[in-house]
């Protein structure tokens, strides 16, 4: 058996996922949490039992000998040894403009990675934990590394560029990355295929991932070339409690009126804002329905600005692709949230969409299904994103 291992590292928890590729099938996944702290192991083979266990695991390191333990239990394991996990595949926040594709880790790939925790502050420095601690524990098994902003890299200069000096750019990589590139690049490979347009150069597609975290995509054969998130996640759509695209001069009012320092303006921005500060409810789109149906005005409205700000994207994404042939929903709204997928449709026939209301109404949940008429020019589709599945088809490609 040929399995891939998928390590989402964070400073303090690490998710993983062991796939096995030929099938491409999941055999286990699992949690690592309270690294360094004191910590917690979460185990579910496919079809097993959960497992958890309270286990000291002072660094990353530890957590991951601790998941090859359970991985390769003689009771509850789902391989026989290490030398079946046939490469690991890790998630990188941010590759900056070092990185246009995914990488087999060496000791260049972990410089350039470091090169650029300025742009990653959070995640790269704990995605780097992630790395050397599966290079330490299995020092014979390749490692790829797999960017979230690989995707956006296609972006032609006009599209990533902002207009600020031109030294900012050239001094500090200040430019539009896009993030979410993996569920952008699996949905619409996904979607190239149910088209049955493998190949073709000029399949114009725009994917709308829609979670607690939202960023709409579009690309044409393919290839990225516009995505609604910039230099940092912030950028772009109003999401769970960022703020999305604001006038930049907010920044230096707010600061100056409510005497906030960089990290409280940051916080206001990421933690504060969007869905949760919009309705003062909460960030889920579950309770926010659940409020508008009550009659809550301010829920109301924070669900009006998001399905308007998606509406914005996929009528100007269209204008810039001169087209666009399919639509996909996907992530934990996009693939579970019909009324909110509603409001995003009302009145977009005149792009050629003929949205099918009552399928949409009546469409299983995060079930992958077509929304549109078939009469429809443009397809409207609901496609489950499945991050860990192309992280670990990209991993097999390059280190298998
Ligand atoms: P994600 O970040 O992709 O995991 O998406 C998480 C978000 O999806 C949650 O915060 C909810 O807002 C939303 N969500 C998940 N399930 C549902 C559902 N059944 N109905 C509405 N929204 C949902």
């Amino acid at each position: 058996m040929r399995t891939v291992l998928i390590i989402n590292a964070g400073s303090s928890s690490l998710k993983y996922q062991l796939i096995d590729i030929d099938t491409e099938s999941v055999l286990a996944k699992g949690l690592c949490e309270r690294i360094g702290i004191d910590g917690k192991l979460t185990y579910q083979p496919t079809g097993g039992e959960k497992f958890q266990q309270e286990s000291p695991m002072p660094t990353h390191q530890q957590a991951i000998e601790l998941v090859l333990g359970v991985l390769t239990d003689e009771k509850i394991g789902v391989i026989k040894d290490m030398a079946d996990v046939a490469a690991v595949g890790h998630r990188v926040l941010h590759g900056g403009p070092n990185f246009t594709a995914s990488a087999l880790v060496d000791e260049k790939c972990i410089a350039a990675i470091e090169e650029v925790i300025p742009l990653g502050p959070l995640h790269n420095p704990a995605n780097l934990m992630g790395i050397n601690a599966c290079r330490a524990a299995m020092p014979n098994t390749p490692q790829v590394a797999v960017f979230d902003t690989a995707w956006g890299m296609s972006m032609a200069q006009k599209t990533f560029q902002y207009a600020l000096p031109y030294e900012v750019y050239e001094k500090y990589s200040v430019r539009r990355y896009g993030f979410h590139g993996t569920s952008h690049m699996f949905v619409t490979g996904e979607a190239i295929k149910r088209l049955g347009r493998e190949g073709d150069p000029n399949v114009k597609i725009i994917t709308c991932h829609l979670g607690n975290g939202s960023s709409v995509s579009c690309s044409i054969g393919g290839k990225c070339v516009d995505t609604s998130m910039g230099l940092t996640p912030l950028e772009g759509l109003p999401m769970g409690t960022r703020c999305g695209s604001i006038d930049p001069a907010i920044v230096p009012f707010l600061m100056d009126k409510m005497n906030l320092s960089i990290k409280e303006v940051d916080t206001l921005m990421n933690k504060k804002s969007g869905m949760l500060g919009i309705s003062g409810v909460s960030s889920d789109f579950r309770d926010l329905w659940a409020a508008r149906k009550e009659g809550n005005a301010r829920a109301t409205l924070a669900l009006d600005m998001f399905a308007l700000a998606v509406k914005r994207y996929i009528g100007s994404y269209a204008a810039e692709m001169n087209g666009v042939d399919c639509i996909v929903f996907t992530a934990g709204v996009g693939e579970n949230d019909a009324a909110t997928r509603e409001l995003i449709m009302q009145d977009m026939d005149f792009l050629g969409i003929d949205f099918d209301f009552e399928l949409n109404r009546t469409a299983p949940r995060g079930e992958e299904i077509v929304l549109s008429k078939p009469s429809s020019r443009v397809k409207v589709m609901v496609l489950p994103t499945n991050e860990e599945l192309a992280i670990a088809r990209d991993t097999a490609s390059i280190a298998l």
